[in-house]
C-alpha cells in the first residue's frame, strides 16, 4: 500500500492544478487518472476555453478568475509555454434576446466589473460592428467588452501543472481507474484497479465521473453531451487573436447563446459552439462521439449563417465534450458529508476551466493549512455540510 499526504483523484482541469498546488508546497501527493491527461475523453478538450474576468455567472467567482490569470502567468514564466491569450472578450446581447435569464448576464457582467474595477467599456452595436466588422449585427445589440478577457489553451494548461506536480516530486499515475474511496482511520483510503494508497486528505475532482464516484452528495448534478465545431474562414487573417476577441452572444427571441474564438496560431478553423441540454446521459462513458452532419448544420445555420461573416458551413472537426451540470450552474467544492478529510471539487457547469488553477491552489491551501487565501464558502453545498 503507497502512503501519502494527498491524493488527487482525477488529473484534468481541476486535479493537475490541485495536485501542482499540493506538490509545491512540499506534500507528498500522488494523482491518479483512469486516462493520461491531457486527453479527449472528459470536459477539458478542444484547444481553447474562454476567460473573463468579471464573471456574470456570480461575483463570488471574480477573485477565483482574477488569481487564475495570475497563475497561469506564473506557470508561463516557469515553464515558457503560451497558456494565457488575453485578446479581448465581448459579451453581446441582442434586444430581441428577452429570455430573463440570459438578459440579466450582460448587466451582472457589467456590475461585477464596476464593483471589482475590472477595466471595460459598453459598446453599442455600431461601436461593435465599427471595432469588429467579422460581426453580423442586427443594429439594436448591447455588448461588454474586456480588454483583459481572452482565451486558455486547456490542454497545454494541464500538461504544464502535471509537469510541474511531477518535477515537484508528486506520482502521475496514468491509465490507473481509481475504484472505492472510504475513510481510513486517519484519512482516505482510495482502492483502484491496480493497487490501494492511503493519505491524510484526498481530492476528488473526477468530472463527469465524480458523481458516480462520491454518490449521493453529487446526485443533482446531470451529465450533458456538447459539442464543438470548427468552421472553415475564408480569410482566416480576419479572425486571429490581434483582430477578433472570444464572444459569448445571447441572440434571437429564445434563449439562443452561441460563443466562440479567434483563431490561434497554427490552427484553423474557427470554432464556434452553443451549450445543448437536450441529452442528459446517465453515465459519462455512455456518450455518443459521433457528430452527425445535421448537429453541425444546424449549429451553422442558427449561429454562424448570418451572425460572422466570411465564415462558410464546411465543418473542417467537429468533437464532443461533457458537461456535468448542477441545476444553477453553481460549483461543488466542500468536504464529502461521510468524509470530511475527502474534498469533492466539481466545477464545471460550462464554465470552470477559467478557474481552475485558482480552485486548484485553493484546495490545495485547504487541505495543507486548513484555510485557504480564497473564499470558496460560496461553493459549498448546505445539503452536503448540514448546514442547510
Ligand atoms: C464544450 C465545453 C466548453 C467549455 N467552455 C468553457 C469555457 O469557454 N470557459 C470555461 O471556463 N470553462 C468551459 N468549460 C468548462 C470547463 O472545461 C470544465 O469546467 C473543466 O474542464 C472541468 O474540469 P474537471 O477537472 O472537472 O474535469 P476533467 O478535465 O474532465 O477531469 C476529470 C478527470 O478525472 C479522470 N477520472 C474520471 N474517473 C476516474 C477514475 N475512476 N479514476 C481515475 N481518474 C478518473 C478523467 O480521466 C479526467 O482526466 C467548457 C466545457 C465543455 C465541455
Amino acid at each position: 500500500m503507497v502512503v501519502a499526504d494527498a491524493i488527487v483523484i482525477g488529473l484534468g482541469a481541476m486535479g493537475s492544478a490541485a495536485a501542482y498546488q499540493l506538490a509545491r508546497r512540499g506534500a507528498k501527493v500522488v494523482g491518479i487518472d483512469r486516462f493520461a491527461p491531457p486527453h479527449e475523453h472528459g470536459s477539458s478538450h478542444g484547444d481553447t476555453r474562454i476567460t473573463r474576468q468579471a464573471i456574470g455567472e456570480g461575483e463570488c467567482y471574480v477573485p477565483l478568475a482574477l488569481r487564475a490569470h495570475e497563475i497561469w502567468r506564473e506557470i508561463e514564466a516557469a515553464t515558457g509555454e503560451e497558456l494565457l491569450v488575453q485578446c479581448g472578450g465581448l459579451v453581446l446581447s441582442g434586444a430581441r434576446s428577452s429570455h430573463p435569464k440570459k438578459a440579466a448576464f450582460l448587466d451582472r457582467t457589467i456590475a461585477a466589473a464596476e464593483r471589482y474595477g475590472i477595466q471595460h467599456e459598453v459598446l453599442s452595436a455600431e461601436e461593435v460592428g465599427a471595432r469588429y466588422p467579422q460581426f453580423i449585427l442586427e443594429g439594436d445589440e448591447r455588448a461588454y467588452f474586456e480588454p483583459g478577457a481572452g482565451f486558455v489553451y486547456p490542454e497545454r494548461c494541464i500538461a504544464a501543472q502535471l509537469r510541474l506536480a511531477a518535477q515537484a516530486g508528486a506520482a502521475i499515475r496514468t491509465g490507473e481507474i481509481v475504484t472505492a474511496i472510504t475513510p481510513s482511520g486517519t484519512g482516505v483510503r482510495v482502492e483502484t484497479d491496480r493497487g490501494v494508497y492511503e493519505a491524510g486528505r484526498a481530492i476528488l475532482a473526477a468530472g463527469a465521473w465524480s458523481p458516480g464516484l462520491a454518490g449521493t452528495p453529487l446526485g443533482h448534478m446531470a451529465i450533458h453531451r456538447q459539442v464543438l465545431n470548427w468552421f472553415e474562414a475564408e480569410d482566416p487573417a480576419q479572425y486571429a487573436p490581434e483582430r477578433f476577441p472570444v464572444f459569448i452572444w445571447m441572440h434571437g427571441s429564445a434563449a439562443e447563446q452561441s460563443y466562440g474564438f479567434p483563431i490561434p496560431p497554427g490552427s484553423s478553423g474557427l470554432k464556434v459552439a452553443s451549450e445543448i441540454y437536450e441529452r442528459t446521459l446517465s453515465a459519462p462513458d455512455d456518450i455518443d462521439r459521433n457528430v452527425a452532419e445535421a448537429e453541425t448544420a444546424l449549429t451553422y445555420d442558427k449561429h454562424v449563417r448570418s451572425h460572422l461573416r466570411g465564415v462558410t458551413g464546411r465543418c473542417l472537426r467537429a468533437k464532443t465534450c461533457l458537461y456535468t451540470l448542477s441545476p444553477d450552474s453553481r460549483f461543488v467544492i466542500d468536504a464529502h458529508p461521510g468524509n470530511d478529510r475527502l474534498t469533492i471539487v466539481s466545477a464545471c457547469s460550462g464554465h470552470g476551466f477559467k478557474h481552475s488553477a485558482a480552485i486548484g491552489e485553493a484546495v490545495a491551501e485547504q487541505a495543507l493549512e486548513g484555510r485557504s487565501g480564497l473564499d470558496l464558502s460560496a461553493f459549498c453545498v448546505p445539503e452536503l455540510s448540514g448546514s442547510a
